[in-house]
């Protein structure tokens, strides 16, 4: 067995990250407020531009429970959410007891399908109950069919929660993933593109919406000289070490973007035109993505497990599609919309190592394993 594991998405350090840790312990702000969260902030508004308020949580989840919350979530308010995707773009939902109504994607990015999202919104209009928001996810990078979502969303006046999680620096008609939703999430988790160990922001278009998830992150303390509460607040904010990371982080982006990038040229010169493999990638030059997960499906007789399983022999890991939520025990009792192509693609496929610290031997050795299941 080859001694060193290769990763499916590892932290990668830029340099700079201890540096600021180093500055909020010589200062002693080692809590929820300092500079690092400021700078950290700011490094993001100037980044994502078009007007965006940038608020640093502590997880990308948070960030969707307070963007629900901000649109007043309430229970027993039904809320739209892309079935393909991983849990936490849904548990908020049921943190604030309203009812998830799941969509299927489209074959071309893998997100949202307009057709059965209209379908969706259509039900629950029918039902008397208008949704409450849509939450679209760009699914390992990929941005979703953001004209004719919005167009959805704009018909019916109903509020986009976009979830960028793993889309920090995808771009869609040369516009940044995260500036697209009425309220958008970008996660820091350790295994996303860049990290904070672990965060997350809300990204609003205005300051009163920041103002309000600044105020709901720190227990929602009332503007009195004593602690006085008249909602329900949550511990949520970003702490002063973690954003150090963030704020380290934030120097290389554009070097892991691009290192997610060539990591894709990679996977498609080492598969290419393959009968058994097929990469994923954008289906046009509208859409740029991040590539923050390389994956494939599987055709003919080739199955994911065995071919997991061949990679964990040399000591690589990689790992099935999210399993959509519909299918989720969980969640599989809730409504849902769509054709199953997600179950589909969870059925056959795999994400591949995609970290931006593979180095050229770790290549070779994918390569190999690739190789085999090609031949
Ligand atoms: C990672 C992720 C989240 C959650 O982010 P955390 O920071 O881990 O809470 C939400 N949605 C998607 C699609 C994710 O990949």
């Amino acid at each position: 067995m080859e001694k060193q594991k290769i990763w499916l998405s590892p932290p990668h350090m830029g340099g700079s990250e201890l540096k600021y840790i180093q500055q909020a312990f010589d200062t002693n702000w080692i809590s929820q407020y300092g500079s690092n969260i400021d700078e950290f902030e700011s490094s993001l508004e100037n980044y994502l531009g078009n007007n965006s308020f940038v608020t640093a949580l502590s997880s990308g989840t948070a960030a969707i429970h307070l963007a629900l919350k901000l649109l007043n979530v309430e229970e027993g308010d039904f809320v739209i959410c892309q079935s393909f995707t991983f849990v936490a773009s849904a548990n908020p939902i049921l943190y604030l007891k309203a009812v998830p109504i799941f969509v299927d994607s489209e074959s071309e990015t893998w997100n949202m399908c307009p057709n059965a999202l209209e379908d969706a919104v259509k039900f629950c209009i029918q039902k008397g109950k208008k949704p409450r928001a849509i939450i679209t996810v760009s699914l390992y990078g990929m941005p979703f069919k953001v004209d004719e979502i919005l167009e959805i969303s704009r018909k019916y006046e109903i509020p986009i929660i976009e979830d960028s999680a793993e889309a920090l620096g995808s771009k869609y008609k040369n516009q940044l993933c995260g500036t697209f939703g009425d309220l958008s999430i970008i996660s820091f988790n350790g295994n996303k593109i860049i990290t904070a160990s672990g965060g997350g922001i809300l990204i609003s278009r205005n300051e009163s919406d920041k103002s309000r998830a600044l105020f709901l992150s720190t227990q929602a303390k009332d503007n009195k000289d004593y602690y006085c509460h008249s909602e329900i607040g949550y511990n949520y904010r970003m702490n002063n070490i973690s954003a150090g990371i963030g704020r380290g982080q934030m120097e290389v982006l554009e070097n892991r973007i691009e290192q997610r990038r060539i990591n894709h040229d990679f996977y498609q010169e080492n598969i290419g035109d393959n009968e058994n493999i097929k990469l994923f990638s954008a289906p046009n030059s509208d859409f740029y993505s991040n590539y923050w997960l390389n994956t494939i499906i599987l055709k003919n007789k080739v199955s994911k497990e065995n071919l997991r399983r061949e990679f964990l022999q040399s000591n690589i890991e990689t790992r099935y599609l999210w399993k959509p939520m519909h299918l989720q025990p969980l969640y599989n009792q809730c409504e849902f919309f769509g054709n199953n192509l997600s179950g589909i693609l969870f059925e056959s496929g795999l994400c591949l190592p995609s970290g931006t610290n593979l180095t050229n031997n770790c290549k070779a050795r994918i390569s190999k394993v690739l190789k085999n299941t090609i031949d």
